[in-house]
């Protein structure tokens, strides 16, 4: 049985990928369908479930934030996912980045630096049905090389510049989308790795909570 909440969130996502996303731009239709679907105010803390589908982010806890929809979707956009790709994600806050992923791809590491989001997350993504997904504590401007390659690798923070191990943990033909920039304002970076060589595109602006390594901003 569904809730008059429920509903109303439902309603409230509807509009979000109308407006927010199609509005914007925003074409894969893989993207637009599984943000329509996953219910983004569940990795929402109660205090501000209500704001959940809102054309901003939001407090996750711990300082961090959960990223603004549209930045969402145009990572993930950028990602061109397939069902057959094994993806890491660096950043996993609340989890609902790690949802995405889990539908879009085959399967998803998210590496979180704070024990208590990745424990949040973890439970979270469990009773929600994701088997597909393993949520690390770590320091994930190492990457995961236990299960590298990646066909695609997002990273949620913003970094001064790309961590080395992340584009070298690529699978030939793989993807990755960055932050990068000084903490007050970023752009993303596009990077595919193709027959050994990293060819990178600059893409939209962007703000981002910082890529925390080794206790401080990671340079
Ligand atoms: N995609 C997330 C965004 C969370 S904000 C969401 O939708 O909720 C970015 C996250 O990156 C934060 O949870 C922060 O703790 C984490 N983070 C920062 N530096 C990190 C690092 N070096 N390794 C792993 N996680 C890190």
């Amino acid at each position: 049985m569904t809730s008059i909440d429920d509903e109303v969130f439902a309603a409230l996502r509807l509009r979000m990928v109308q407006t927010q996303l199609r509005g914007r731009g925003i074409r894969d239709q893989r993207v637009l369908e599984v943000m329509a679907r996953v219910p983004r105010h569940e990795f929402i803390i109660e205090r501000y479930r209500d704001q959940a589908y809102e054309d901003y982010p939001l407090p996750i806890g711990e300082e961090q934030t959960i990223s603004q929809p549209y930045i969402v979707a145009l990572m993930l956009e950028l990602l061109e996912l397939t069902s057959d790709d094994h993806i890491l994600e660096v950043g996993t806050g609340s989890g609902y980045v790690t949802a995405l992923l889990a539908e879009l791809g085959k399967n998803v590491v998210s590496v979180e630096r704070h024990a208590s989001l990745a424990e949040r997350a973890r439970e979270l993504l469990q009773r929600l049905g994701y088997r597909n997904v393993t949520v690390v504590v770590g320091d994930g401007s190492e990457g995961c090389e236990a299960c590298a390659p990646y066909n695609a690798i997002l990273v949620s923070a913003a970094a001064s510049q790309v961590p080395a191990p992340l584009p070298a943990q690529l699978d030939d033909r793989g993807r990755m989308v960055i932050p990068v920039g000084p903490p007050e304002a970023q752009q993303l970076q596009l990077i595919r790795r193709e027959n050994g060589q990293i060819h990178t595109t600059l893409r939209e602006a962007c703000r981002f909570v910082p890529l925390v390594s080794g206790g401080s901003f990671y340079v």
